[in-house]
């Protein structure tokens, strides 16, 4: 008898391996996406930190109210239309 189930375990094996390094590329870009949002997180609550916050500053969905003046700021705008002042939670 000639047992010729080489080639059989070889391929089981190298697609072990693809499988083993698509999962390892795969974390490897979660954990690197999850460090950047962090980054992110980090630097918004550092550029808020120093401007006075009213306490509960409840953040409305697009829109948020100058601290200031209490008007709406519109999504888009990155200064308060009513009276300049530079809107505290603002995203680039
Ligand atoms: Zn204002």
């Amino acid at each position: 008898m000639t047992t010729n189930s080489g080639s059989g375990l070889d391929g089981m094996a190298g697609f072990l391996i693809l499988v083993g390094i698509a999962t390892t590329i795969f974390w490897m870009v979660v954990g690197w996406r999850a460090m950047r949002a962090h980054e992110r997180i980090a630097e918004a609550s550092e550029k808020t930190a120093g401007i006075p916050q009213k306490p509960k500053a409840i953040e409305v969905e697009p829109e948020s109210l100058c601290v200031s003046c209490d008007k709406t700021i519109p999504a888009g705008a990155k200064v308060c239309p009513a009276c300049g002042w530079t809107k505290p939670n603002w995203r680039i």
